[in-house]
């Protein structure tokens, strides 16, 4: 019998949170930790920072290449987060579903909504809460790769994106990085499972059916 379980339809799982609760190095382990799953490398506006590699961790272009993105409509969907501008290229978006990947996108509230608006099906919405904001300053200020202004305006931006976890799928507190990053396997594993994602098990069913025992 054959393994192969393609076609399907991939999974659009989006994992937004505050800045410093932990999303990134979450996003890291899960696609480590799964060959099919390919990361949405993002394009911005903002500076590459310490520590970052272009192309792997964003595509940083100029504020006039971005409006060129927009202006060809290359955007899966875009948003203006603390200042400037980022967004989801759709060619690499769409090649990888055509493969029948999944794509794990690291992007913000606004984009989560802009997604799953246009892909309500495939979008799979995971907001990742802090412990507490004090706990979301320590974390920036440590992690220290940022100028303290920014922090501060991140934290300020902080509660207003929290607002926003009601409009999630799933939500849960990073308080234990072990334990966040469970929660966050077990729910991309159940939401891969869903039957209508696996349009190959027609076939399969098919073939286990005219198995002559
Ligand atoms: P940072 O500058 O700390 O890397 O990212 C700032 C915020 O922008 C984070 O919440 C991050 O998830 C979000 N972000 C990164 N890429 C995108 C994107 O392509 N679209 C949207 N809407 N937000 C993004």
């Amino acid at each position: 019998m054959s393994n192969d379980r393609t076609p399907r339809r991939g999974v659009l799982l989006i994992v937004a949170s505050p800045s410093g609760a932990g999303k990134t190095s979450l996003c890291r382990r899960l696609m480590a930790d799964h060959g099919g799953l390919q990361l949405s490398v993002s394009m911005t506006t903002r500076g590459i920072r310490p520590g970052e590699v272009a192309d792997r961790d964003y595509h940083f272009v100029s504020p006039e290449t971005f409006q060129q993105g927009i202006d060809d409509n290359a955007f899966l969907e875009w948003a203006d987060v603390h200042g400037n501008r980022y967004g989801s290229p759709r060619a690499p978006i769409d090649k990888a579903l055509s493969e029948g990947r999944d794509v794990l996108f690291d992007i913000d509230w606004q984009g989560a909504a802009q997604i799953a608006e246009k892909c309500p099906e495939d979008a799979v919405r995971v907001f990742i809460l802090p412990p507490s904001l004090e706990e979301l300053r320590r974390r920036l200020v440590t992690r220290s790769q940022d100028a303290p202004e920014v922090i501060e305006r991140r934290i300020a931006n902080a509660k207003g994106e929290i607002e926003h976890c009601s409009e999630f799928d799933y939500v849960f507190v990073n308080d234990d990085f072990d334990r966040s990053y469970a929660e966050l396997a077990h729910i991309y594993h159940a939401e891969r499972s869903r039957r209508f994602r696996n349009i190959w098990v027609r076939g399969y069913q098919a073939s286990l059916l005219a198995e002559d025992v």
